[in-house]
């Protein structure tokens, strides 16, 4: 034994070019229009073995409203314009998909009236000081006037705070 510890190679979908098939994709828009004028949040799982494969999708609770309303000084934004999700509940979910096997691969939301794109703040939730916060790929539902206008797959770009799009491959 050297006693060095083992470096922790990242998880090859924080890369992104991943798969899902057309059921799962249609969950994400669903829970993206069931929110909408919200924005929505969740997590999207898959195997292990299958580095591309995204195959369970896991809603999870926009806070964004909760935190408003005990402190809107702090938090000024509402789930219209801004999705927060639970940290300890995603610590939860990462250690415990990744105990089972089945990875978190995905971080979804939902953008209302607006596109697609990485915006400032995603990047600034998802990255800092260079780092991506957490070991997933990001996907962003467009919800344009109540109908899904757009999906599009976003990864970190290694040694800075920004992110590319990606290929999101749909079966
Ligand atoms: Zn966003």
């Amino acid at each position: 034994m050297s006693g060095e510890a083992t470096p922790t190679r990242p998880p090859p979908w924080i890369a992104g070019n991943l798969m899902i098939d057309e059921a799962r994709l249609a969950e994400l828009h669903a829970h993206a229009l069931e929110c909408y004028p919200s924005e929505c949040c969740g997590f999207v799982s898959g195997p292990v073995s299958d580095a591309a494969e995204l195959s369970v999708a896991v809603r999870e609770v926009n806070e964004a409203d909760k935190y408003h309303k005990l402190d809107p000084i702090t938090f000024p934004r509402t789930s219209q314009m801004y999705f927060k999700i639970n940290e300890l509940r995603a610590a939860r979910a990462f250690e415990q998909g990744d105990k089972a096997g089945q990875p978190i691969k995905v971080i979804y939301h939902s953008h209302c009236d607006a596109g697609a794109y990485f915006s400032k703040e995603d990047a600034a939730t998802f990255a800092s000081d260079n780092t991506l916060m957490w070991p997933c790929a990001f996907i962003v539902v467009s919800v344009m006037q109540g109908r899904v206008a757009d999906t599009k797959l976003w990864v970190h770009v290694p040694g800075t705070n920004d992110f590319l799009e990606s290929k999101l491959n749909v079966r």
